[in-house]
């Protein structure tokens, strides 16, 4: 009986197909050829990515809601997310390494933006409610994700935030044609109906201390105040009139205050702020707005997307100028002065030092200009109460794992400790104090489990996946944005964010998406479980037996046999499982593209066996001729006899205790045809079957339609045990078998250490259990001088003489499985049982 479900998303679509195998074989190491790797991590320091190829997974599987649910695990407010995140986990994404990377925020904004619209948008449940009151101070995304994870906890949570509308720079800063206001509100309104109270217009600090919210009883407070206020440039002229700082024009139009902006508008700066004020300038009318930026286009913060977009609206973008003056005239801004630059060696930065060129001084007519270039948090929100301490940069010291700072019952995160930087840092920030809240309020250790370790994948093959480009957001035409804040990126359908989702490559093998977790009703697979690192133990013992089995070849390499590309051609192991009861389609017989019932099948034989060109396995796999024959009569006996089954080979070896005639019976009596011929390639036709030309045993070619292709996979030792065997320094074959000799087939070339099974050389289930048997003897006559010195004595209960005591009965009734309760009530026996006299425990 299979150990674990077979996953649902079995059947939709080819890449999905192969990721439900490659899940199906880390259940059962060794069943599948499949490497065993880790997650992949973010190198890129995106926190929300353990759930990325969860979500993936299960986007392409059709399930939006699941989908939905594990990004919430994670991520509070994936809609704002999938449209304005700067997607680092795409820079790391495998597919990237094969043509580009999986969309992976479109798809995210796709799911969130379903939920949002639907009648009952998801509430993530809420623990049991605690009496604790906790405080988050403003309402940026850093505030939102703090008091999202604390509400979830069960705590009576409280926002302050001081500008009349709650998002921080999300409403303030960032504009609404990449922010639309319906969706950050619609995820903010989330929030509160978890139970999140939200005050606007209380500014901590000054409407309330924060002496004032420890005595209310806050017993612990999060600083989410972000880094608001804009830097500028240190240069003559920065008072004139017609000079605002990005920040502040940007708060100003999205508070909805009326803002007119001038003809001639200069934006300083390359990053995020710089180029939605300038976008956002020509909005309102600016006929001539750009961007004056000190270093190269290369070296701009801003993403690329934003780049384009600005490009495809006219702005220019006035790269290595750096502005040393503001020119005025009755008091108003009315030129610029500008150096060009040139770029140096790399700075602290990484990035080339823009180097002034001499006498390179020229102006440019403005009439309003737009300082972007920086910003940092004010603080007056501590009072003498206060122990917290700041750095050097103006940002709150904080533990960096824990996020508390010098008083114990504050925390904080998000641009307060980092500095400018981004939403998703800011939200992990949220997550991350929130744990820590608790935690202090609990009185439990605030590190103890945190630090989680993920292993990098490593070596993930690429190879056997067809080009297929990447999904293009559709985007407002130009001149059809420039007199709106209309969104501009309109969002993928639902076909195309399912086929963006299908050319994940599954790379992280688990995508983590805790299916399993939900549907283990034995409770054997839990969060905590899944999450179960191996552990190193150390045992002494006086001989070991090496078993550790075989895995199976992965056909991707023949790229003629197309296994990689066509649903329909699979190997010989997932065709065992599709016959098999606990397997995908219960036994039923169809093949994966279409559900049919297939009417041909054909198997190819000696698949990375005999074949020193594709895998350098000279060897006979021994067993796959057997398994082929097998496989063949037992499709025919699920079929029915009319299942037309041609095993391609190069030649039968049937040896084996009566093999020969159960291949005899196969032929003459099962009609199964044998063909002896080595099939060059399958070729895939329209409607799913698949043509095989061959030359048949008179020397004709042949071309032939199947409706299925089994690739009979051979055996070969994994990597992990090659390692194994490197590390027990016992000696391998030139095939990577263990090395042993004809009058000691079980001993490895180191003493005391024995080998069984597969890992001797390919054999079938008799000669394993032969040789395991012999194994286990030659262990034991070893250890035989040592037989029964470890025995420990069983200690059991002292005997009484029990005669006269009133009788005690116990009733036990095992109800796993269908033996017992398939046939008896069993609930309805123990109840009867244990109204029976003397019944004391059932
Ligand atoms: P904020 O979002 O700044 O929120 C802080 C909140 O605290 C504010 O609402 C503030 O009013 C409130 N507050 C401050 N002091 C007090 C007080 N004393 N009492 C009560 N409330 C207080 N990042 C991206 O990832 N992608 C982007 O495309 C992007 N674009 C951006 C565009 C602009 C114009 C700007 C300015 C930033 C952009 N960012 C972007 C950066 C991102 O918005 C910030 O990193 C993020 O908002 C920081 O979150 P936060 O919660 O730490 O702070």
């Amino acid at each position: 009986m299979c150990p674990v479900p077979w996953p649902d998303e079995y059947d939709q679509g080819l890449a999905l197909r192969k990721a439900a195998f490659k899940k199906y074989a880390q259940a059962i190491p060794g069943a599948f050829a499949i490497s065993k790797r880790g997650v992949a991590p973010c190198k890129a320091g995106c926190p929300a990515h353990i759930s990325v190829q969860g979500y993936i997974a299960l986007v392409a599987a059709g399930k939006y809601r699941e989908a939905l649910k594990l990004i919430k695990q994670e991520n509070p407010l994936p809609s704002i997310c999938g449209r304005v995140c700067h997607h680092p986990c795409e820079s790391i994404c495998t597919r990237g390494r094969l043509d580009e990377p999986v969309a992976i925020d479109p798809i995210k904004r796709f799911v969130a933006d379903l939920d949002l619209n639907s009648e009952t948008p998801y509430i993530p449940e809420i623990k049991e409610k605690k009496e604790e009151k906790v405080a988050v101070v403003g309402s940026g995304p850093a505030g939102l994700s703090c008091a999202y994870y604390l509400a979830i906890e069960g705590y009576q949570t409280t926002i302050f935030e001081k500008l009349p509308i709650p998002g921080g720079m999300l409403s303030v800063g960032i504009p609404e044609y990449r922010l639309p206001r319906e969706t950050l509100n619609a995820e903010i309104r989330i929030i509160q109906e978890m139970g999140v109270d939200l005050r606007t217009g209380i500014e901590v600090g000054k409407t309330i201390t924060i002496d004032q919210l420890r005595q209310e009883g806050y017993q612990a407070i999060f600083l989410g105040i972000g880094a608001q206020e804009c830097k500028m440039l240190d240069i003559e002229g920065e008072d004139l009139d017609g000079v605002f700082s990005g920040i502040d024009f940007l708060k100003e139009v999205n508070l909805g205050n009326p803002v007119k902006p001038g003809d001639r508008v200069a934006v300083i700066g390359g990053g995020n702020v710089a180029f939605d004020a300038v976008r956002t300038a020509r909005r309102l009318g600016a006929k001539e707005a750009f961007i004056i930026y000190r270093r190269s286009l290369e070296e701009m913060p801003a993403n690329e997307e934003e780049i384009e977009e600005c490009e495809e609206e006219g702005i220019e973008l006035r790269t290595l100028t750096n502005p040393t003056r503001i020119i005025g005239e009755n008091g108003r801004v009315k030129a610029i002065e500008c150096l060009k630059m040139e770029l140096g060696e790399p700075d602290e930065s990484g990035r080339r030092r823009p180097v002034p060129i001499d006498g390179s001084e020229f102006h440019i007519e403005v009439d309003w200009v737009i300082p972007a270039i920086g910003q940092e948090s004010e603080w007056s929100c501590l009072g003498p109460e206060c122990a917290c301490t700041l750095s050097d940069w103006g940002t709150m010291n904080v533990d960096p794992f824990t996020l508390q700072t010098d008083d114990p019952d504050i925390f904080s995160g998000g641009d307060s400790v980092t500095g400018p930087a981004t939403v998703i840092e800011a939200i992990e920030a949220g997550k991350q104090a929130a744990i820590s809240m608790d935690r202090f309020i609990r009185g439990v250790d605030l590190r103890e489990g945190r630090d989680k370790h993920w292993e990098e994948s490593q070596d993930i093959p690429t190879e056997g996946y067809d080009t297929i480009p990447r999904a293009q957001m559709p985007r407002v035409r130009p001149e059809k944005r420039l007199d709106n804040f209309r969104e501009v990126q309109l969002g993928l359908d639902e076909a195309q964010t399912v086929a963006e989702a299908k050319r994940c490559v599954a790379c992280g093998i688990c995508s983590e998406c805790y299916e399993c977790v939900g549907v283990c009703d034995a409770e054997a697979v839990t969060l905590e479980t899944h999450s179960e690192q191996p552990e190193t133990i150390n045992l002494e013992v006086g001989a070991l037996i090496l078993a550790p089995g075989f895995q199976a070849f992965d056909p991707s390499k023949y790229k003629t046999y197309g296994y990689s590309n066509h649903p329909n051609i699979i190997t010989s192991m997932e065709f065992e499982r599709l016959l098999s009861a606990s397997g995908p389609t219960m036994g039923h017989l169809v093949r994966p593209s279409d559900e049919r019932e297939p009417k041909k099948i054909a198997w190819v034989q000696c698949v990375g066996s005999r074949d020193i060109h594709k895998c350098d396995h000279s060897y006979c796999s021994s067993v796959c001729c057997m398994a082929a024959i097998k496989e063949a009569v037992v499709a025919k006996e699920h079929a029915g006899d009319d299942l037309d089954c041609a095993i391609f080979f190069i030649d039968m070896r049937t040896h084996g205790k009566d093999f020969e005639r159960y291949y005899d019976v196969a032929r003459e009596q099962k009609g199964v045809r044998f063909i002896r011929s080595r099939v060059p390639t399958v070729e895939t036709l329209e409607d799913g079957d698949l043509l095989i030309p061959y030359v048949n045993d008179k020397g004709e070619i042949v071309r032939e339609t199947f409706d299925l292709v089994v690739l009979s996979v051979g055996l070969e030792t994994s990597p992990e045990t090659i390692e194994l065997a490197k590390n027990l320094e016992i000696d391998l074959t030139s095939s990577q078998f263990s090395k042993t000799d004809s009058f000691h087939p079980v001993a490895t070339s180191r003493e005391g250490i024995y080998v069984c099974g597969t890992f001797q050389g390919p054999k079938d289930i008799p000669q394993s259990v032969i040789e395991a048997s012999s194994a286990a003897a030659e262990a034991g006559a070893l250890l035989s001088n040592a037989r029964h010195t470890l025995t420990r004595e069983e200690v059991v209960p002292e005997e009484r003489n029990i005669r006269g005591e009133r009788p005690r009965v116990g009733v036990f009734v095992c109800e796993c499985g269908i033996n017992i309760s398939g046939v008896v009530d069993v609930p309805a026996v123990r109840d009867f049982a244990a109204s029976l006299p003397y019944v004391e425990y059932v």
